[in-house]
């Protein structure tokens, strides 16, 4: 009775347990229902068999009593190999359920380290072009000031510090310009008459010559020499004698043509390069000159008017002669012929001298 008693109440806690157990296995409710009828059917055998106390009664239901033992073991069996079965499927399902969240978190963790991954490369793309793109532009300029291209600007179409650093550098650059022009005119140029100077004359000579026995073409110098202009300067003093350099180095620059060099060669003395010229056109050219220094007086603030003559040596580059030097000594025998001839004439080397109408 005793035994009974027990396995009843273990039978009644595993059907509790069961009933306890959130699963989804299909046949549960089946399989459940199934031991519950055959549970009952057993306990009722069993309340009917341990309620008689009379032990005739009870021996005569021995047979009875064993089969319901054995009917007790089996349910007792199913019963446990039913929780087993449901335990072992919830553990089952709770794996895969855990297996599915965990892919979708490493999906998610995938994808979100995937978009800050692809943020962080647009962000990087975007800061260093915002930033080396610039620099680039920077030592570009830099580099073109530092070889001497002061034409170079930098061109920066952003807002940013860069733009306004690039800004600076581009006024700068002008500056730089604007004082390499002043430089290379005051370099070249003669300060008073604004015509080239003795050191620019020179170069182009040189030039001249080179470029004359390359291409075999003449090239023509002509010497001018203010006449007497001691004798103005002490009359009318050195701002007139001034007014006077500064009128002839007009009618030069005016006599000549475009590819003509006009320059100071010295006090009273100018010098003109003709390149490509014969010495008939430069003799043309110099009686020119000679003529319209001659026609042009100087102007006083007194209303006076000062005549102004000089003489001229002229000479034509040879395809003998050896040097520049030469070419200038012949120009300046000329000249001294000009001046020994009596002056406001123009003289040609080898010694030749125009009759002026004076
Ligand atoms: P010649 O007819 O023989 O050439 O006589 P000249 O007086 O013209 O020549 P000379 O060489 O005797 O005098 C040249 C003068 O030119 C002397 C010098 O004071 C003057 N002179 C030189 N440079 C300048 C200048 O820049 N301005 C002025 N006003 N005079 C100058
Ligand atoms: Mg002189
Ligand atoms: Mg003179």
């Amino acid at each position: 009775m005793q035994e009974y008693q027990i396995k009843v109440g273990e039978i009644d806690r595993n059907f509790d347990t069961i009933a306890t157990l959130p699963t989804q296995l299909p046949e549960q409710s089946i399989l459940v229902s199934s031991l519950e009828k055959q549970w009952a059917a057993a306990e009722s055998q069993g309340n009917r068999l341990f309620a008689t106390q009379d032990s005739a009664a009870q021996q005569g239901s021995g047979a009875e009593a064993i089969q319901l033992q054995r009917d007790l073991k089996q349910i007792s069996d199913n019963i446990q190999r039913i929780k087993y079965k449901l335990t072992a499927f919830q553990n089952d399902k709770n794996i895969e359920e855990a297996q599915i969240v965990r892919e979708r978190v490493r999906q998610l963790v995938t994808l979100i380290f995937s978009m800050a991954l692809a943020l962080a490369s647009i962000c990087a793309y975007a800061l260093s072009r915002s930033i080396l793109v610039p620099l680039q532009y920077l030592e570009q300029g830099v580099k073109h000031l530092g070889e001497g291209d002061f034409a170079h600007r930098i061109q920066l179409n952003t807002k940013d510090e860069f733009a306004r650093l690039a800004a600076t550098f581009n006024v700068m650059a002008a500056r730089l310009a604007q004082t390499q022009n002043d430089l290379e005119r005051l370099a070249t140029l003669d300060g008073l008459t604004e015509v080239y100077n003795r050191r620019e004359f020179n170069r182009w000579l040189t030039i001249s010559v080179e470029r004359s026995h390359r291409e075999a073409e003449p090239v023509s110098l002509i010497m001018v020499d203010i006449d007497h202009f001691k004798r103005l300067n002490d009359n009318y003093g050195h701002q007139v004698g001034d007014q006077a350099l500064q009128s002839v180095a007009q009618i030069l620059k005016q006599a000549v043509r475009p590819g003509d060099l006009v320059s100071r060669y010295g006090g009273e003395e100018f010098s003109v390069i003709l390149p490509q010229a014969t010495s008939a056109d430069s003799m043309v050219v110099a009686e020119r000159i000679r003529e319209s220094i001659q026609d042009t007086p100087i102007a006083l603030a007194s209303e006076e008017r000062i005549d102004l003559t000089a003489s001229l040596g002229v000479a034509t580059f040879l395809m003998d002669d050896d040097t520049e030097i030469s070419l200038l000594h012949r120009a300046d025998q000329a000249l001294y012929q000009a001046k020994a001839s009596g002056r406001n004439r123009v003289c040609q080397a080898p010694l030749i001298c125009l009759k002026n109408s004076a």
